[in-house]
């Protein structure tokens, strides 16, 4: 893969791009937000390694500039531990993932491999739908009535989870663990993040809501039309 790394830490950007050169990744290094954004957009790299505190333009005001501009390139944020304001805000603007500081670099690598794996594990000729919704796997694309649907590939990767198995319920700590990988770790705020982001793209302004949140048990997608679907298997009992 080509890894952009926006870090303005001159020596941690520098180690950071040696690990994933040794990887087998090819990196590009920016240290300035406004020199990252143009990077960003003219060399199309497959992956932003992004901190956010950074001269010239910060890593919220890029990522959202990026996102603006359509495109859906894999995010990953580096975050101040314990801020989990930080971490919010910036999935909020778009970010795939996001890493701690301190972080391990090999912590890092294999956070940045699964992302990579992630996205090339369609099946060819998969073709998922749900009432209008249609999910093209092998091309990455999502429509809605006909209308495509511009999804990040965190975004893509968790309708992919719900659409595979429709009606049934994913609990929060599921789909972290399906989606993000995370065996201990369960962030469940990021996963609400998530939904709320497909929420608005996929069901705004839309009669017929497919994505359904099961008070204190998860989610689901499903048709709400009864005839035209099975009811959810799991039901909430409590
Ligand atoms: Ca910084």
């Amino acid at each position: 893969m080509h890894i952009l790394i926006i870090e303005d830490e001159a020596e941690l950007a520098r180690h950071i791009s040696r690990a994933l050169v040794r990887s087998g990744h090819e990196t590009t290094i920016r240290h300035d937000g406004n020199e990252g954004l143009s990077a960003a957009l003219s060399l199309l790299p497959d992956l932003i390694v992004l901190d956010l505190g950074l001269p010239g333009l910060d890593g919220y005001t890029l990522l959202s500039e990026l996102r603006r501009q359509g495109h859906e390139t894999r995010v990953i944020i580096l975050t101040a531990r314990g801020e989990v304001e930080q971490r919010v805000k910036g999935l909020k603007a778009g970010a795939d993932d996001y890493l701690p500081k301190p972080f391990s670099l090999d912590e890092l690598v294999a956070r940045i491999e699964a992302m990579g794996r992630r996205g090339a594990t369609a099946e060819p000729g998969d073709i998922l739908k749900i009432a209008d919704l249609v999910m093209d796997v092998p091309h990455r694309r999502v429509s809605r009535n006909g209308k495509a649907i511009a999804l990040s590939p965190r975004e893509f990767e968790v309708l992919q989870v719900f659409m595979q198995e429709p009606g049934r319920i994913f609990s929060r700590t599921e789909l972290c663990e399906r989606v993000w990988q995370r065996e201990h770790t369960y962030d469940t705020r990021t996963v609400e993040i998530f939904i709320t982001r497909l929420r608005k793209k996929i069901d705004h302004a839309r009669t017929t809501p497919l994505i359904h949140t099961m008070r204190g048990v998860g989610y689901s997608i499903r048709d709400s039309h009864p005839e035209s679907g099975p009811s959810p298997k799991a039901s909430a009992q409590s």
